[in-house]
């Protein structure tokens, strides 16, 4: 009879622990101590093979064929593991993450600055209700100027004709929308009621770092921010100029356009609200609180023909008005009774 491990004539007893006792007739039985390993096929009787069994070290010998048969085992259980799904191609690779050393966050750049949102106001304000460009936000050391602003250049009404402001306006996107929604709403349709259209706004100031009416010292103006719009006249295609302080313009017309600005803008000021409006109408969008409005224009009306506080031309044929200056005669009679 063969020894169950004579078939073990390979070399390598710890890598080969499975074939010594694997195959065949083998045993399952453990030999308390190593036997003589017989050299078959001329085959060396390895190294590793003399040491055991020279020490007696049986548990290791037990524990390299355990070691040996999980390692065949694995194949197939890995077979059974799920694997995840291989990467796809078009995934870019992840640069590995250098480990942060420290004084790193000194060495490291500056970041870049965050590109400034876009507001809701700036996405509304196409192409279609206005011609206005985005420009620079306005950062003035004496606390002028302002985020989100633009050049008003002109309104574009619903038929696609265009309302100029002229010059164009240096306005925050708030008010500028604000303006073009009073042109396309209320100013256009009022200059169709008077048989023409609407075509440029006399703009008088828009954005001034400078305070209240001009006065050194006085709190800021609303157009220090961007947020107020002078106004002298609307424009008309046919060559008529609706001066909005002017006591010739029809009153009907001026009250039209008053009902139309106190509505819409927070601030109006006019006529008769200080000595600084008598000649444009201020628009801003201030917010107070509880929603203050401020509607200070009024509407005088239109200056006589004729000024009352002079007298008719008298006519040629009217008898000499009777005076109490004494007459020729009577001066002489005096001066004679006089003397
Ligand atoms: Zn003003």
């Amino acid at each position: 009879m063969v020894p169950f491990y004579r078939i073990a004539c390979v070399p390598g007893i710890g890598s080969s622990g499975r074939a010594l006792y694997g195959g065949g007739k083998a045993t399952k039985h453990l030999p308390s101590s190593l036997p003589e390993l017989p050299v078959c096929s001329g085959m060396p009787i390895p190294q590793a093979y003399r040491n055991l069994r020279a020490h007696g070290l049986l548990q290791a010998w037990v524990m390299a064929l355990a070691a040996g048969g999980m390692l065949a085992l694995l194949p197939a259980a890995m077979a059974s593991v799920p694997l995840p799904r291989p990467r796809p191609a078009e995934v870019p690779a992840v640069a590995p993450e250098a480990a942060p050393q420290v004084g790193d966050e000194k060495k490291s750049a500056p970041a870049e600055p965050a590109t400034p949102e876009v507001s809701a106001c700036r996405k509304s304000l196409t192409d279609d209700i206005a011609i206005a460009p985005s420009i620079a936000p306005i950062r003035d050391a004496s606390g002028c100027g302002g985020e989100d602003l633009v050049r008003l250049e002109a309104v574009v009404l619903r038929d696609g004709r265009r309302v100029g402001l002229k010059p164009a306006a240096t306005l925050r996107c708030e008010m500028a929308r604000a303006v073009a929604d009073w042109i396309r709403e209320d100013a256009s349709p009022l200059a169709q009621s008077l048989g023409s259209e609407l075509d440029a706004l006399d703009n008088f100031d828009s954005y001034s770092c400078r305070g209240r009416n001009r006065v050194k010292g006085a709190k800021l103006s609303e157009h220090g921010k961007a947020n107020a719009l002078d106004v002298r006249s609307l424009d008309l295609a046919d060559g008529r100029k609706l001066s909005l302080t002017d006591r010739a313009l029809a009153p009907e017309v001026r009250e039209k356009v008053l009902w139309s600005v106190c509505t819409r803008f927070t601030t109006v000021l006019g006529p008769g609200s200080d000595w600084y409006h008598e000649d444009h109408i201020h628009l801003d969008i201030a917010q107070r609180r509880n929603n203050y409005k401020l509607c200070q224009w009024n509407i005088y009306e239109p200056l006589p023909a004729t000024p009352p506080f002079l007298p008719a031309e008298r006519p040629s044929d009217a008898p000499a008005p009777a005076t109490s200056e004494p007459s020729k005669g009577e001066a002489g009679a005096a001066a004679g009774k006089a003397e």
